[in-house]
């Protein structure tokens, strides 16, 4: 007897009434594409449901994917026989006879088709028995048992499962539209975009970097990053930003104090440019209130100004401890930690203004015009793309 089916279950997509059929169809894409190494293995729906079809692969390595999907709650694997009672009991006996402990079990049958000729607690008791007499070690137990061995009745053949696995939970990627993920090289980032990945958001990236301030390393390092994330959003596009110009225009033409929140402005004003441009509807950040300077209450309001896009900021209320956490769950601090410097550190005053006002802020905005330099910065911005599986697919478009 061999496992031929993975079945999986998606807890809280059941709450979407009539959008499921579309959640579920993008969970089954995105399923199938994180199995692009398996050609032959399939991902089918049948009312409502998804199984994972082996086609004779060994279900380890598919499982550990699987548990990287958002919008997989649980998922248990699954051998499929006929509709015939010999052989739903011969299986179930089969697979009971492997274990070799001391353990209780409980035996549920569904019969979700009616035209199957033995009801359900009959089927129960009966295999029940049979386990009982042929594995002596084993003991019933309906409420808590150790093994709840799953019997599925339905039109297309029963299906029989033991034992449950989980899943991610979320929602799955891309069925809760798109956002551009400002992603520095720093710990909080990163960990921002894994958080909306599993509310069911599609990133692109966004970086700005500062050549020969920072270095190539730094920029492979968000490279790096962003390849670590595929993991659940199989391909991303990163937008690389050659922030130099306008980075030393604004730190030659302003008051020092006042470089990073007018920088920040004009990050933003990019990165809308940028959505405008890819179809993007929001802005995401690692921003965590009151971590430093240009995240005080004042700050966001004077840098958030510049755009009516929504600047979405899942770790706004996280402790650091918490986003360091999560970013050694998602394998990504140690490249985090990395020392490269990022455009923002390069060029940081040693005293930042730490409550700007927006008034102050718009008058010395008008002692010079950076709308030029904006625009080469758009101009000049390159697409690379980073794929999960394959490191040939990182083409630059030049
Ligand atoms: P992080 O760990 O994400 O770098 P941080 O705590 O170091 O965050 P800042 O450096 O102030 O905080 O950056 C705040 C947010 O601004 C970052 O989380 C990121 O979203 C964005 N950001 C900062 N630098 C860059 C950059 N070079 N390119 C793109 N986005 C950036
Ligand atoms: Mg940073």
């Amino acid at each position: 007897m061999q496992y031929d089916h993975i079945l999986i279950r998606y807890g809280e997509l059941g709450l979407k009434g009539k959008n499921i059929r579309t959640f579920l169809i993008k969970l089954q894409q995105n399923i199938q594409q994180s199995l692009i190494t398996y050609p032959d293995v399939k991902v089918k729906r049948t009312q409502g449901r998804l199984f994972v079809i082996l086609n004779g692969h060994d279900p380890d390595p598919i499982i550990d994917i699987c548990k990287n999907i958002f919008g997989i709650y649980s998922l248990s694997l699954a051998v499929k026989v006929k509709n015939d009672e010999r052989e739903i009991r011969e299986t179930v006996l089969k697979m009971m006879s492997k274990e070799t402990e001391n353990k209780t079990f409980k035996i549920k049958a569904k019969r979700a088709n009616k035209d199957f000729p033995i009801r359900s607690l009959e089927l129960n008791r009966s295999i029940g028995g049979d386990i009982l007499k042929n594995v002596p070690h084993l003991k019933v137990d309906v409420h808590h048992p150790d093994i709840e061995v799953v019997i599925d009745i339905r039109a297309e053949g029963t299906y029989i499962l033991t034992e449950i696995i989980y899943g991610p939970g979320g929602l799955p990627v891309g069925s809760s539209g798109k956002s551009l993920l400002m992603l520095s090289g720093g710990i909080d980032s990163p960990v921002a975009g894994y958080v909306m990945m599993k509310r069911g958001v599609k990133l692109e990236m966004i970086h700005f970097h500062s050549p020969p301030f920072t270095s190539e390393r730094a920029k492979q390092k968000v490279l790096d990053l962003t390849k670590k994330l595929t993991k659940y959003n199989y391909h991303i596009k990163v937008h690389l930003v050659p922030f130099t110009e306008a980075q030393q225009l604004i730190f030659k033409h302003y008051p020092k104090r006042y470089g990073m929140t007018i920088m920040r402005r004009v990050m933003m004003k990019i990165s809308e440019a940028i959505c405008q441009q890819e179809n993007i509807l929001s802005i995401t950040t690692g921003e965590s209130l009151g971590q430093v300077a240009s995240q005080t209450m004042e700050s966001m309001n004077v840098i958030n100004e510049v755009t009516n896009l929504p600047v979405l900021r899942p770790l706004i209320a996280m402790d650091k401890e918490e986003i360091v956490d999560i970013s050694k769950q998602i394998d990504t601090y140690d490249i985090s930690i990395q020392p490269y410097e990022d455009c923002c550190t390069v060029f940081v005053p040693k005293s930042p203004v730490i409550k700007p006002q927006r008034k102050r802020v718009i008058l010395i905005e008008k002692d010079y015009d950076l709308t030029e330099a904006i625009k080469t910065a758009i101009e000049e911005t390159k697409i690379i793309k980073i794929s999960h599986t394959n490191d040939e697919a990182i083409d630059e478009l030049l």
